[in-house]
Formats: C-alpha cells, sequence, structure tokens
C-alpha cells in the first residue's frame, strides 16, 4: 500500500486549466451522461450548457446510475414476464 496517494493534475473540462493543489472540482454530468470535472470557476457556465452536478437528482434522471437502472429495468423486466404469463394462463 503506498503511503502517499498519487497526485493527480485534474484539469477542468470547461476550461482546461489544470487544477491547483487544493482546489476542488466538482463532477458534472452532461445531457449524454458523460462525466465532465468542472473547477469553482466554471460551474455556472456548465449549469448554462446543462450540465448537472453529478450528485444530484437531476443526474440520477439522466440514468447515470447503471445499478440504479438496472434494477428498474429488472423490474419492469419482472413484472412483464409475469403480466404476460397471467394472461397466456386465461
Ligand atoms: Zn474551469
Amino acid at each position: 500500500m503506498p503511503e502517499h496517494e498519487p497526485e493527480r493534475f485534474e484539469a477542468c473540462d470547461v476550461c482546461g486549466r489544470t487544477i491547483l493543489r487544493g482546489e476542488r472540482t466538482t463532477p458534472y454530468l452532461t445531457p449524454d451522461g458523460e462525466r465532465q470535472n468542472v473547477c469553482a470557476l466554471c460551474r455556472e457556465r456548465a449549469e448554462e450548457a446543462g450540465w448537472v452536478p453529478a450528485d444530484s437528482e437531476a443526474a440520477r434522471a439522466i440514468g447515470t446510475e447503471p445499478k440504479f437502472a438496472d434494477v428498474i429495468l429488472e423490474q419492469v423486466t419482472t413484472f412483464d414476464a409475469a403480466h404476460a404469463l397471467e394472461a397466456i394462463a386465461r
């Protein structure tokens, strides 16, 4: 196990600026569900472009939580199958 986390040089996906040590980016999702790092100065611009914070409800609505989406899909599929069987039984 390394004693220190390797240094990561992130860059803002809006302005392309390298994020300085101690500076934080906010993960955003584009309407296409692509994850982007946004620096504090670009958050407003990102939101104007329709990007949403990755941890928001809106981001979940985009469907970028595959596990969540899979569960829903499974439920829907199971429901349909049960319905179909019921229809056949009649
Ligand atoms: Zn930026």
